[in-house]
């Protein structure tokens, strides 16, 4: 593993970028469970997500992480599709 590729994103899977702060592929913090409904600040509750994701879910928590998706739905694209 080379770590300078980053991580990926919790939720789009997407490698994250540490350089770029306006970039959509920035790495942030985000609470698994809002603040605003009750999250903690806790480590349980903060997942590295890209800025472009953690600004779009906002404070919504029926997002589904990259991770488990059922793999027979595999492109990212197409649950996104499907859900808007
Ligand atoms: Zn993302």
């Amino acid at each position: 593993m080379n770590d300078n590729l980053g991580e990926p994103c919790y939720w789009c899977g997407r490698l994250m970028n540490y350089r770029d702060p306006y970039s959509r592929r920035y790495r942030t913090r985000d609470h698994l469970v809002p603040r605003s409904k009750g999250g903690t600040i806790i480590a349980k509750n903060i997942v590295m997500a890209c800025a472009g994701c953690n600004v779009e879910r906002g404070n919504s928590t029926d997002w589904v992480p990259f991770g488990d998706r059922p793999p027979e739905v595999e492109p990212a694209y197409a649950l996104f599709t499907q859900q808007r």
